[in-house]
């Protein structure tokens, strides 16, 4: 993601091309605080099992990577995701939180998550003002992520804060922020919980090294 890189917990916040590069540490929670969440939230993924590290996994799409997050622990009890959530919206930028009008994310995780966001968002704000809304995007196997014509109208000329539960290649993301834009949707960053870094399987350095792969 160069256009709209976002944040996520797992490391430090991007900046992105819009909004400028100074909102980065504009945030309400200073950088020692916000690096303290993020440990918390990176022990807290582990103590929910959710967040596997130090493993081979296959992740049956051509990629390998060292690093699994099973959504359904995430997701289990609501919770859970309330609490990362939470972590989230206190590591980014507290400028962008304010532009935000709408979250979005991708069935199922980044849906269940930017539904959350957007409701805690409320939480913070004047009670008078306008709610922020949420909009999923349904994703189809073959054809990836989209957006019914409802959405599409209600996000036109909104500014959209596209979140998910875990990063992979950063192709669904970019592919969301390419729709939000065709509907005339301004996205004004991409968030996730977790980055995860992946290999092509043919280059996979653990393959390389004969690391055999995790198996559950
Ligand atoms: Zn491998």
């Amino acid at each position: 993601m160069n256009a709209s890189a976002g944040a996520d917990l797992s490391s430090s916040a991007n900046a992105t091309e819009d909004p400028p590069k100074r909102l980065r540490e504009a945030g309400q929670v200073g950088p020692a605080k916000k690096d303290e969440i993020r440990e918390k939230a990176l022990k807290d993924l582990q103590r929910f099992h959710a967040l596997m590290l130090d493993g081979h996994f296959d992740f049956g799409n051509g990629f390998h990577g060292r690093l699994y997050l099973n959504p359904h622990q995430l997701f289990r009890y609501p919770s859970t995701i309330w609490r990362f959530a939470q972590d989230l919206i206190d590591i980014l930028p507290a400028e962008l939180l304010d532009q935000t009008e709408v979250v979005a994310g991708p069935a199922t995780g980044g849906a269940l998550l930017a539904h959350t966001v957007a409701g805690l968002l409320d939480s913070r704000r004047a009670i008078t003002g306008t709610p922020t809304m949420f909009a999923p995007f349904m994703v189809d196997t073959y054809r990836g992520p989209g957006l019914s014509r409802f959405y599409r109208q209600q996000i036109a000329g909104k500014h959209v804060l596209i979140v998910d539960d875990v990063r992979n290649t950063g192709q669904t993301l970019a592919r969301c922020a390419t729709i939000v834009r065709s509907a005339g949707g301004h996205v004004i960053a991409t968030a996730e919980l977790y980055d995860r870094m992946e290999y092509a399987a043919g280059a996979c350095p653990l393959c390389k090294a004969g690391v055999p792969v995790t198996t559950f």
